[in-house]
């Protein structure tokens, strides 16, 4: 078989956190579009449902939707145990839930500060986790983290002490995670994506004004689209990536290189 064919997720079993919508979706959509059976995880069930019943129709893959709050073990464990009942296995995981909350660092409250930490790093510790254990002890699989330009550069104008904190966190856990894991099957990855078009940024009507700034600054003009994200996704969650563990891939259309 030609590499194309060796990229393909045929079999495999995955699921995708905060895929209601956003670069989540995409990244489900793409997963079965390669040939997996893809578990739709997110907060709002609603949203969930009917992109796992779109992307079913769209790839005639099996696609369930599972409602989750990842900052929560106790649902985190009940997921990955309803995925695997479902799908009849699990191969490989995107852990990509987050949020934003953009203040000032001195007006910042401590409770949107842990909001943030809790869902973009917690969360992720705890879905890496739960999805690790089982692929340790059932043949290995693949994680992918997201985790953002804001680990490797302070965004402006906008102050976002805490998203940019955590995002760090994310790659620093994804890296002692690949170590830990490197001769037990497991790979563990993320990807730090640039400004993508997505209802974080584009439904936010703070964010508006910001995006003609963002816009001047990028080296492409432009935000990224969420199915920019899809190709190193596929690769990331497959087999052709055997060797690479412990690696952030920058998508941002070189945003951070200077
Ligand atoms: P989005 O807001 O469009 O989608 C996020 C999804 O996560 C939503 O469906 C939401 O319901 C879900 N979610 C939120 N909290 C959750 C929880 N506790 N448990 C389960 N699901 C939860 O966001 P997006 O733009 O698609 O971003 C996805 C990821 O990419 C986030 O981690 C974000 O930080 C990261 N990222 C986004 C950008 C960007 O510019 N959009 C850039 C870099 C990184």
């Amino acid at each position: 078989m030609g590499i194309i064919e060796n990229m393909r997720l045929d079999g495999k079993k995955g699921f995708v956190t905060g895929a209601a919508r956003g670069i989540g979706k995409c990244t489900a959509t793409a997963f079965a579009e390669a040939g997996a059976d893809v578990a739709i995880v997110d907060l709002d069930i609603e949203t969930a449902k009917k992109t796992a019943a779109e992307i079913a129709e769209k790839t005639g893959r099996k696609v369930i939707a599972v409602q989750c709050d990842c900052t929560n073990e106790e649902q985190v464990n009940q997921m990955v145990a309803t995925v695997v009942k479902e799908l009849g296995g699990l191969n490989f995981c995107h852990n990509n839930a987050g949020i934003c909350i953009n203040a000032p660092a001195e007006e910042m409250t401590y409770a949107q500060w842990l909001k943030v930490i809790n869902i973009n790093l917690n969360g992720i510790f705890l879905t890496d986790i739960a999805a690790g254990k089982y692929m340790l002890a059932n043949g290995g699989g693949s994680i992918i983290n997201t985790a953002s330009m804001s680990a490797h550069i302070v965004n402006v104008p906008q102050p976002q002490c805490a998203y940019n904190a955590s995002k760090a966190g994310v790659i620093q856990l994804t890296k002692s995670l690949a170590i830990e894991w490197a001769k037990r099957g497991v790979r563990v990855n993320c990807i730090s994506p640039g400004y993508i078009g997505t209802d974080l940024t584009l439904s936010s009507p703070s964010l508006i004004p910001l995006i003609e700034k963002w816009n001047a600054m990028a080296p492409m003009g432009r935000l990224g689209k969420p199915e920019e994200l899809e190709s190193i996704c596929v690769y990331l969650a497959g087999d052709t990536s055997s060797f690479t563990t412990g690696t952030d891939v920058v998508v941002d259309g070189a945003f951070t290189c200077f």
